[in-house]
C-alpha cells in the first residue's frame, strides 16, 4: 500500500477546527496522536478559506461552546488578533447594532430587528494558525502536514490506519482509532460508511486593504439612499452574498468579504472547483472596481488576497447511527447522549459514529445530519465542540479496551464537563426534552 512511517493510538485526518480539537482532546486524555493535514497549515476553512468570524456559540447570554474553542480565542486575543463585544454591549438596540454590525458580531438567527449583539469573535487567520500550532506542540501531537489522505487501511470492518499521498510517495500511518475531520468525509466514505451527497454554494472569500472603514460606515448610515444603490450594484456584481458582505477584521483598514456565493458547483469535484476558482476571481475583480469608484472609504483600497482555498460548506454527509434533522436543530431537541452544542441545539454522540465501520469516528461539517440541518449547524465553534467530544471518546475507548461505538456516554459527558467543555448533558430551559438520560 505504502511505506509505514508512523504508528500511534489515534490518527486524526484533517487539521481544521474539528481536527485540531479532536487531536488535542485525545492527547489530553492520554492517547498518542498523529494529526494529518493535506495543506501547509492548520486551520481548515478558518485559515485557508479565511472564514474570520466565530459565531453560533451562544444561546441568548449563555455561552454554549467553551473548552478548546475558548482556548483558541484566548490565545488569539493575547496576540491582539481577536475582537469580540464586551458583555455590556451584548443586547439588542440600534446603537449597539451600528457599533458591531460591520464586525459581523450579532445573532444571525434572530428574527427581531435590530438583531442582538452577542458573544461572537472576529479573528485573524495568521492568529489561528499560530494558536493551532502552539496547541499541537504543547500537547505532543505528531503533526504531518503535506499529507493528503487517499485510502483507508481496513481489516474486515475495522479501520487500522490510513494511506497518504506525499512528495515522498505513499505513506501509511497506523492507529487503533481513526477520526475523520476532513470536512468532506473522505475517510469514512472510502471506508464504506453510508453517507448522503449534500451540497451548498461555494464562496471565494477575499480581503481588501487600505479601507477607511469609518468613512465607509458613515456613508452607510448618513447617506442611506446612495448607500443602498451602491450596495445593490455590488451585490449584483457579486451574484450572491450575505447582507453585510464586507466586515472589519482585527487588522486596521483590512476588511474580509465573505462572497461571492456561487451556485451549481460541487465542492468535491475537481472540474467544478477549478471553474469556481476562476469564476470567483472574475467576480471579485468586478466588485472591487465598483466599490473603489463609488463607495466613499474604498477610494484607496486594494485587493490584499483571495483566500488560498475556495470556501466549501457542504459536500458528503455521514449517515451515521443517528441523522440530525432540521427540526432537531430548529426546535432545539435535546438528546440524552448529547456531547456537543451549537448556539441552542445539541449534537448526539450517535451522529458522530458511522455505521458499518469499526474504530472510526467523525467530527465537523460532514457529521451525520440532513443537508438542510447541516446548513444551520456547521459553524466553526460547534465543529470544534464535536472534535473535542470524539477526541476524548477515542482515548476513553482505548483506555477501556472497548469499541468507540460502545463508549460510556455518561462518563464521556462528565469528562468533557470536567475539562471545561459543555457537552450539552444539561438541557437549557429553552430545549425540547423528549429523551431522559439513564444513569
Ligand atoms: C465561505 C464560508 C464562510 C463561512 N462563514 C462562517 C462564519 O462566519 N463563522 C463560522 O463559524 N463558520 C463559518 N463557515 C463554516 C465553517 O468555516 C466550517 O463549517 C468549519 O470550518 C468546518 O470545520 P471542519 O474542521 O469540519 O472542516 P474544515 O474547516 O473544512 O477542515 C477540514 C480540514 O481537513 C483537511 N483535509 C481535507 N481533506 C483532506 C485529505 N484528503 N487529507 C488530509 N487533509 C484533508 C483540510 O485541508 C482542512 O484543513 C463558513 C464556511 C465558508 C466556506
Amino acid at each position: 500500500m505504502g511505506k509505514l512511517v508512523h504508528e500511534t493510538d489515534v490518527v486524526v485526518v484533517g487539521g481544521g477546527p474539528a481536527g485540531l480539537a479532536a487531536a488535542v482532546a485525545a492527547s489530553r486524555n492520554g492517547a498518542k496522536v498523529a494529526l494529518l493535514e493535506r495543506y501547509a497549515q492548520l486551520g481548515g476553512l478558518a485559515a485557508g478559506a479565511m472564514v474570520l468570524v466565530l459565531d453560533d456559540m451562544c444561546n441568548g447570554n449563555e455561552i454554549t461552546v467553551k473548552g478548546i474553542m475558548q482556548e483558541v480565542i484566548d490565545r488569539m486575543e493575547k496576540m491582539k488578533l481577536a475582537v469580540y463585544p464586551p458583555e455590556e454591549d451584548r443586547r439588542a438596540d440600534d446603537a449597539m447594532f451600528r457599533k458591531w454590525a460591520r464586525w459581523g458580531l450579532y445573532d444571525y438567527y434572530a428574527r427581531s430587528k435590530p438583531a442582538p449583539v452577542c458573544y461572537s469573535v472576529a479573528f485573524d487567520p495568521e492568529g489561528w494558525k499560530r494558536a493551532a500550532e502552539d496547541l499541537v506542540a504543547e500537547n505532543n501531537i505528531h503533526l504531518r502536514l503535506h499529507s493528503w489522505f487517499s485510502e483507508p487501511i481496513l481489516e474486515g470492518e475495522r479501520i487500522t490506519g490510513v494511506v497518504c499521498e506525499t512528495k515522498e510517495g505513499r505513506q501509511e500511518i497506523r492507529g487503533d482509532v481513526v477520526i475523520d475531520c476532513s470536512g468532506d468525509l473522505d475517510v469514512a466514505s472510502r471506508a464504506g460508511a453510508p453517507f448522503i451527497g449534500g451540497s451548498y454554494f461555494l464562496t471565494t472569500v477575499f480581503r481588501l486593504g487600505g479601507v477607511d472603514t469609518e468613512a465607509a460606515e458613515r456613508f452607510e448610515y448618513e447617506q442611506p439612499e446612495d448607500y443602498l444603490k451602491v450596495d445593490k450594484k455590488a451585490k449584483d456584481l457579486l451574484g450572491g452574498s450575505w447582507d453585510k458582505w464586507w466586515l472589519k477584521t482585527p487588522l486596521p483598514g483590512i476588511v474580509w468579504c465573505n462572497c461571492p456565493h456561487m451556485r451549481g458547483f460541487d465542492g468535491a469535484n475537481v472540474e467544478d472547483l477549478t471553474n469556481a476558482q476562476t469564476e470567483g476571481r472574475r467576480r471579485v475583480d468586478a466588485v472591487f472596481a465598483h466599490v473603489r469608484e463609488n463607495w466613499p472609504g474604498f477610494e484607496k483600497s486594494y485587493i490584499v488576497d483571495l483566500a488560498p482555498q475556495i470556501g466549501v460548506r457542504q459536500t458528503r454527509l455521514l449517515e451515521g447511527e443517528y441523522v440530525v434533522t432540521k427540526e432537531d436543530v430548529h426546535e432545539r431537541v435535546h438528546f440524552a447522549d448529547s456531547v456537543a452544542r451549537g448556539r441552542d441545539y445539541y449534537t448526539p454522540y450517535r451522529a458522530l459514529v458511522p455505521k458499518k465501520v469499526e474504530q472510526l469516528l467523525v467530527a465537523g461539517r460532514h457529521y451525520s445530519a440532513t443537508s438542510t440541518a447541516q446548513k444551520t449547524s456547521r459553524e466553526i465553534p460547534p465543529c470544534m465542540a464535536m472534535g473535542e467530544a470524539v477526541g476524548a471518546a477515542a482515548a476513553m475507548a482505548l483506555d477501556a479496551g472497548s469499541l468507540v461505538r460502545d463508549v460510556n456516554v455518561t462518563e464521556l459527558q462528565k469528562k468533557l464537563r470536567e475539562q471545561g467543555a459543555d457537552p450539552g448533558d444539561v438541557p437549557s430551559p429553552n430545549a425540547t426534552v423528549r429523551e431522559v438520560a439513564k444513569s
